[in-house]
């Protein structure tokens, strides 16, 4: 099983990255920001609850999260490994991950963090804001919190992984298709 979490701050590039690994390792994608919009579009209570927090730049609470995910996992049958994105984003996601992937002995194998500077980050997702349709990508002040939240909650995250000894980095400027290859060497390295 080749389970890996694709890590990174907003606008990093996990979900271009994600996509392009997904077909070339034949992984099933778990993204919590596109199960998030995919309810969302669809005005399920779920999306409802989870609009609230979503469109201030905030984190949905984790229970709501672990269950989406747990619940995702559960469906998912034949699979070869998951590339999860935008998850875990809090230690108790990444504990919460671990005991269900644990029940099942399917652990995670690496970490893989996409290093891309704050000034960059915030250029790419203004750029994005014009095609997204993103209700938090409209306003600096919307960005500059997912970024708060990132460097408070979810950066922690990573130093959980390193104490596991499953963590690695790859330099995310640049051309997609070479951070793509330098991501494919480092998943290779696992297999
Ligand atoms: P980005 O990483 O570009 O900000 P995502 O699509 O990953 O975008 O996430 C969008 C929003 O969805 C987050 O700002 C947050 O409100 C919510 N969200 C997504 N994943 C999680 C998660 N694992 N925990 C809490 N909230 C989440």
């Amino acid at each position: 099983m080749l389970n890996i979490v694709l890590f990174g701050p907003p606008g990093a590039g996990k979900g271009t990255q994600s996509e392009k690994i997904l077909k070339k390792y034949n992984l099933v994608h778990l993204a919590t920001g596109d199960l998030f919009r995919l309810h969302l579009n669809n005005e399920t209570q779920l999306g409802l609850e989870a609009k609230k927090y979503m469109n201030k730049g905030d984190l949905v609470p984790d229970e709501i999260v672990i269950s989406m995910v747990e619940d995702k996992i559960n469906k998912s049958s034949n699979v070869i490994g998951f590339i999860f994105d935008g998850f875990p984003r809090t230690i108790n996601q990444a504990v919460a991950l671990d005991n269900m992937l644990e029940k099942k002995n399917i652990p995670i194998k690496q970490m893989i963090a996409l290093k891309v500077e704050e000034n960059e980050l915030i250029k790419r997702i203004i750029n994005r804001s014009k095609t997204s349709g993103r209700e938090d990508d409209k306003s600096i002040d919307k960005i500059n919190n997912r970024i708060q939240v990132y460097n408070q909650e979810t950066k922690p995250v990573a130093d959980y992984y390193k104490k596991h000894d499953k963590y690695s980095e790859v330099d995310g400027i640049g051309v997609i298709d070479e951070i793509f290859l330098k991501l494919c060497s480092k998943i290779d390295e696992l297999t």
